[in-house]
């Protein structure tokens, strides 16, 4: 595609408010691939100003014309599935079959999940002598990441406008691109005008705009724990509700009895996924001391077949990262990571072998990693697997929960029973039992300084909704 060189805004493509614009980089070869409009505060007003003149007529619409629009927009999103893939490839750098399932194939699969669910979804209940009625919020400001940047939009504005919600979005800087096929396809969908708009630019700029606006009732984000929190105290000033989404530290309990080769190679399939760049990723693998060792071999031999290289050639297991400073961050925590004691198994610091050009990292292990370390606290968001030591279920517990994070992890034993009384301890909003698969309808968010608020099926819908309570 080409880049439209406006906004999106009240149902058209209208010039942006200066001629600054933001280069979009392909990050496998550091080339500009096009440019974007570094939108400012007048262009996140105007789209905000079209949001709330869409919002009484979109609110006021039956569920079953909502669904309409938004299967619609399911098949307008299915349609463009390869060009969606191939965009996401060039900007963010995933290889393309990963790009395929995750930033076409998912949304899309999300966005039809939300015309199914208007279907049967009550919008109110009676209470004894009330009828409780779950209205839109209002005009919601979406701002969103570019690690899984088609699917963070849809599970944010598709169930925003099928509770009756306009939004205004502001996607990542890096990732602008994706955003404009999305607005295509809401546009061909055939919303009324207003009812989505897109503002590109950068979180300082347009982002703060959009957070401090009063025109909006709702600031719907993903992205750091850092931004998040300013983003919050932001919001506060003016007492809007926010969804938080935030990072994630987690941790991978394997348990003695669990299929040890199974769990290591799908624990260290999962933090190499798009090349580590995922809030729920499996960070910390905990194994017991009897077999630590050979989990750290198994997971050498894991992470041998991750191989960095063109994320747009076919048999490409590991892109790049999404830019410098990204490759740069996760090279200071490799860094880190030895300088504070850990024995680097796999990977290091220096570029991959041949890749001098592009943002690569090499996968990374690490053994004997003690919970104090950075390696094991913060977030690294690379390619980078900590594997920690623990004597009993009782450490194990004490090292999984350890941190200020809590938004996913995985629990594998032999016995069912034990893994989910163990993963029922765990401060976290999502766990996987040996193995269990991701569930695009189920509630989807953090504990502790993971974020505020659900996204995906029901619960994702619910953060749009407020009540009022009529008595009788
Ligand atoms: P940010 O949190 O900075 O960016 C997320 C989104 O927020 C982007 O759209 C960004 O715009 C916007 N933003 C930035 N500052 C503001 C602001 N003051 N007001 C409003 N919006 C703002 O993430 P980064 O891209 O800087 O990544 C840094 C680290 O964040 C990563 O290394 C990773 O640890 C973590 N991260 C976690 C994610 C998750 O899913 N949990 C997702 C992405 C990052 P812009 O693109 O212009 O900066």
């Amino acid at each position: 595609m080409k880049a439209h060189d406006g906004m999106y805004i009240g149902g058209e493509w209208r010039p942006a408010a200066t001629t600054d614009v933001i280069e979009v980089v392909n990050p496998a070869d550091e080339q500009v691939i096009d440019a974007v409009p570094a939108g400012t505060a007048r262009d996140v007003d105007a789209a905000v100003r079209a949001a709330r003149a869409a919002f009484p007529g979109w609110k006021a619409t039956a569920p079953a014309e909502r669904a309409a629009r938004i299967a619609a927009l399911a098949g307008s999103l299915a349609a463009r599935r390869d060009e969606i893939a191939a965009t996401v490839t060039a900007e963010l750098g995933s290889p393309l079959p990963f790009a395929e399932m995750v930033s076409a194939d998912l949304p899309a699969g999300v966005t039809a999940s939300y015309a199914e669910l208007l279907k049967g979804y009550e919008f109110s209940e009676r209470v004894g002598n009330s009828v409780v009625h779950h209205e839109p919020v209002g005009v919601v400001g979406a701002i969103t990441p570019w690690n899984y940047p088609l699917h963070q939009i849809t599970a944010k504005v598709v169930p925003a406008l099928a509770a009756g919600c306009t939004v205004v979005l502001k996607p990542a800087e890096d990732t602008p691109l994706v955003a404009q096929l999305f607005a295509e396809a809401v546009h061909e969908a055939g919303f009324p005008a207003g009812v989505f708009n897109l503002v590109t630019g950068l979180g300082a700029v347009a982002g703060q705009a959009l957070v401090e606006h009063d025109g909006v009732d709702l600031v719907s984000f993903t992205g750091s724990t850092a931004v998040g929190k300013g983003i919050a105290a932001t919001a506060a000033a003016s007492v809007k509700r926010v969804a938080l989404e935030l990072g994630g530290k987690s941790a991978n309990v394997i348990l003695p009895g669990a299929d040890l080769e199974r769990a290591v190679k799908a624990g260290v399939a999962n933090v190499m996924a798009n090349s580590g760049q995922t809030c729920s990723a499996w960070t910390r693998m905990l194994v017991d001391a009897d077999r630590y060792d050979e989990a750290v071999e198994l997971a050498v031999k894991a992470v041998a077949k991750y191989v960095p290289g063109d994320p747009a050639q076919p048999g490409t297991r590991l892109g790049p990262l999404v830019n410098g400073k990204q490759r740069d961050r996760v090279r200071g925590y490799i860094e880190r990571g030895v300088a504070e004691g850990a024995r680097l198994v796999a990977g290091g610091p220096e570029a991959p072998d041949g890749l001098t050009t592009g943002y690569y990292v090499r996968p990374t292990v690490f053994a004997d990693v003690t919970p104090d370390m950075t390696i094991a606290q913060e977030e690294i968001f690379g390619p980078v697997v900590s594997i920690i030591r623990y004597a009993d279920e009782a450490e194990a517990l004490e090292i999984a929960n350890g941190t200020v994070y809590g938004l996913a992890g995985a629990v594998w034993c032999d016995d069912e029973e034990k893994a989910v009384a163990f993963a029922r301890r765990m401060e976290t909003g999502q766990v996987d039992i040996n193995g269990g698969r991701f569930n695009p309808s189920a509630p989807f968010g953090g504990w502790k300084q993971s974020g505020v608020g659900r996204e995906l099926g029901a619960h994702g819908l619910a953060e749009f909704l407020q009540t009022k309570s009529l008595q009788f």
